[in-house]
């Protein structure tokens, strides 16, 4: 019979990789809650409508990208494409925005059925916030600031914010008029996905990667030259507020982020390591999203970490630094070191947050050196018959090679005690 594999642009994540991850949202965590963010958690699956409403028909998303399915009571459902239509969803249905400004994170999987390649799964995870009915540039700082923490945190400098607006639906149709003029005496040029954009949302022409469009987008009107006086005021006081808070940033009038609800605000962090998917973080603000969904009109801003890319990112840049060697290896050599051993490593574990392995086959002991190595383990533990007969126990540290002799008392809880203190 053939092996089933995993399916195509999914994967697998165990240890030892999967510490990363676990430092890694935590870390999240930490950081979303110095900000006084609180977690929410949604279904992975929603109504397809959801989406098609909350993220846009004319998405690359929406148009392509998702794995949409009925169940057997006929009902389309979509695997979620991204985490914030679902957040509003569940605002709306809690009358959670009754209770004034939200502040909420969220960590977990999203679905997309894109062309797997570096950086690019059909279902990859996601690290986002949303500041929901903060309609001021100070919410705005506040959720770069919070992305800017956790990339600093990882010592990732080379990556760039880059920060543009989009205008908002004063600004934004005249903007639109403006690009169709540009764009319109050059449509036969434009690759087949932009003409197809050009009448349904030419914004999105200038998100293109085809280099057909480069030269067209390269020339064409700037939002950020179009922006009505409230939208220019907001974008003003954002970059002070970066600047208040010590935060770099470039303007790019090219970022325009693919999803239809983004109003004013957008905004990535951009990493040169990562090649052509290169974007770690995308955001910005969404005043119109709420409403949109059947809410009351409830201003919001957010971003969306890919943590694939974010740990990719991390990787290249740490080369092959080993991680630290942590806990103690036991080694029983013998059946009655084994059940001595036993109660001691049991007090171990209710003791100290450090690791204690142990592998009670009966092996060599050269074999029981080799499992240390493979856990990483910063201390070995050995006790066999010899040591028995002196009631004691050896401790060895496997960065230094040297050994301790350790009393071996009857009570378990003490020589555990006695461990903590010779490895702490
Ligand atoms: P891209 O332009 O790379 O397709 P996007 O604009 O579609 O990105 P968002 O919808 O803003 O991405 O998602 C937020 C973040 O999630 C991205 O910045 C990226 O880090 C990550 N991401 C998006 N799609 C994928 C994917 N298919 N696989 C892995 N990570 C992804
Ligand atoms: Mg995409």
């Amino acid at each position: 019979m053939n092996p089933i594999s995993a399916p195509r642009g999914t994967r697998d994540i165990f240890p030892p990789e999967s510490a990363n991850w676990n430092r890694l949202e935590a870390d999240a965590r930490d950081i979303a809650h110095r900000f006084g963010y609180g977690e929410i958690r949604t279904p992975i699956f929603e109504a397809t409508e959801l989406f098609a409403r909350g993220v846009g028909e004319t998405t690359d998303i929406v148009e392509k990208e998702m794995y949409t399915f009925q169940d057997k009571g006929e009902r389309w459902m979509t695997l979620r494409p991204e985490l914030t239509a679902g957040t509003v969803r569940a605002l709306l249905e809690h009358k959670l925005l009754a209770h004034g400004p939200q502040r909420l994170y969220y960590i977990g999987p999203f679905f997309r059925y894109e062309r797997p390649q570096a950086g690019r799964y059909r279902q990859a995870h996601q690290f986002g916030v949303e500041c929901f009915g903060v309609g001021g540039a100070e919410a705005d700082a506040e959720v770069i600031q919070i992305a800017a923490m956790l990339i600093r945190r990882y010592g990732i400098g080379d990556a760039e914010l880059n920060v543009n607006s989009v205008g908002d639906a004063v600004c934004r149709p005249v903007y639109r008029q403006a690009l169709l003029d540009h764009f319109r005496p050059h449509a036969a040029q434009l690759s087949a996905d932009s003409q197809r954009r050009l009448e349904r949302n030419p914004l999105r022409i200038l998100d293109s990667k085809d280099s057909k469009d480069a030269q067209f987008v390269e020339s064409a009107p700037k939002m950020i030259d179009h922006l009505c006086d409230e939208c220019r005021a907001h974008f003003e006081a954002l970059k002070r507020y970066l600047d208040a808070l010590g935060i770099a940033y470039v303007v790019n009038p090219r970022i325009v982020r693919g999803l239809d609800y983004y109003t004013r605000t957008v905004f990535e962090f951009v990493s040169s390591v990562l090649g052509a998917q290169s974007t770690v973080c995308g955001g910005g603000r969404y005043d119109g999203l709420v409403a949109e969904l059947g809410g009351p009109p409830t201003p919001g801003v957010g971003f969306g970490l890919g943590l694939e890319r974010f740990l990719m990112v991390v990787d290249k840049l740490a080369g092959d630094h080993a991680p630290p060697r942590r806990g103690i290896q036991a080694i029983a050599l013998g059946e009655r070191a084994r059940d001595r051993l036993i109660a001691i490593v049991g007090a171990l574990r209710e003791k100290t947050a450090e690791p204690t392995f142990a592998d009670w086959q009966a092996r060599k002991v050269t074999a029981h050196f080799k499992t240390a190595d493979r856990n990483n383990a910063r201390w070995a533990l050995i006790l066999g018959d010899e040591e028995l007969a002196k009631d004691e126990i050896v401790l060895r540290d496997l960065l230094a090679r040297s050994d301790r002799r350790l009393p071996l008392v009857p009570d378990a809880a003490e020589v555990a005690r006695l461990l903590v203190e010779a490895t702490g």
